[in-house]
């Protein structure tokens, strides 16, 4: 049986860090606050964002919600995002995603880049995102990091190691597989065009598996003693939260895995709030 990658301990060292941080910030006179954006009225949108505001306020990060509704204008989400983006006393902004395709159509990149690079606290901005591919020196999105964390936490150096990361996504697939890379593994990014997928997931140490469908990847996909990353989150019919593994199965073969839910989620907001302090700290000169 695998061992079980705990993102909720994890993610709850990581809490612990950015709290003593923010304590010491505020010893010497200085506030951490963070707007947060949503569009619509998406209920799965509105648990994420309470989610963030839960875990901003325990560490003591100021916590701001700007709502827009689902038919609001493209017009008026770029000026909100311009006017939270230019106000000195906000350290972080975070546009909820996804955004009613009605309000961004084929634009949510743009919308994305108006944010100041210094506050993009999901980090994917370009600029960010270039940074990444040019090694890594900004803000990284959040997911990508708490992957890595969880890897880590039961493979230290990755050197080597052979990563398939399936899923190919701006948010999560390819920004994950770029950070492995900074990290010497050897990654494959696979997708819905990838022919024979368990052919590579077989020859992999590491799987990571990022795609929105329930228990794509299933025993006969992994090798023995794989480490295994579910990113997944998906709500069945009958109301239960799974993954893209199949757990049950997979955990017999692999010797590590992270479970859904108590997995990637805690540690994505856990990761979140360092880079909220991480840009507090770039824009007072840390
Ligand atoms: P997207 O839908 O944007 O991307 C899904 C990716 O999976 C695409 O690259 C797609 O390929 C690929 N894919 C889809 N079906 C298959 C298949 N059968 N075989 C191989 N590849 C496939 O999703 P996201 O990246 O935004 O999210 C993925 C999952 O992760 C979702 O369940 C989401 O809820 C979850 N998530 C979890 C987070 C967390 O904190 N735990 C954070 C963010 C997301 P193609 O590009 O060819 O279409």
């Amino acid at each position: 049986m695998a061992q079980i990658i705990d993102g909720k301990s994890l993610a709850a060292v990581v809490r612990a860090r950015v709290a003593t941080e923010v304590r010491q910030i505020k010893a010497q006179g200085g506030t951490v606050r963070f707007a947060a954006v949503l569009v619509g009225e998406d209920p799965a949108s509105q648990i994420y964002v309470r989610n963030k505001q839960r875990a901003c306020e325990k560490v003591g990060i100021e916590f701001e919600l700007h709502t827009l509704p689902a038919n609001c204008r493209y017009e008026d989400l770029t000026a909100l995002i311009c006017r939270l983006s230019a106000d000195k006393t906000i350290n972080g902004v975070l546009l909820q995603l996804p955004v009613p395709p009605a309000v961004v159509g084929d634009r949510l990149t743009e919308v994305l880049n108006l944010i100041d690079p210094q506050k993009d606290v999901d980090g994917l901005t370009m600029a960010n995102l270039g940074k990444l591919v040019d090694g890594g020196h900004g803000l990284i999105p959040c997911t990508a990091q708490g992957i890595l964390y969880a890897i880590q936490s039961v493979c230290p150096d990755l050197t080597g190691k052979k990563i398939v990361m399936v899923g190919r996504s701006r948010i999560v697939g390819r920004p994950t597989s770029l950070l492995l890379t900074n990290h010497d593994a050897t990654v494959t990014v696979c997708h819905s065009r990838t022919r024979n997928l368990a052919e590579h997931t077989r020859s992999a140490d590491i799987v990571v598996v990022a795609t929105g469908c329930p228990h794509l990847l299933t025993a006969d996909m992994v090798k023995k003693d794989a480490i295994i990353i579910d990113v997944g989150i998906n709500r069945l019919p009958d109301g239960k939260l799974v993954g893209d593994v199949d757990f049950d199965r997979v955990s017999k073969i692999a010797s590590a895995i992270t479970p859904v839910p108590g997995g990637i989620g805690p540690l994505t907001v856990a990761f979140m709030l360092k880079n909220i302090v991480a840009a507090y700290c770039r824009q007072h000169g840390g």
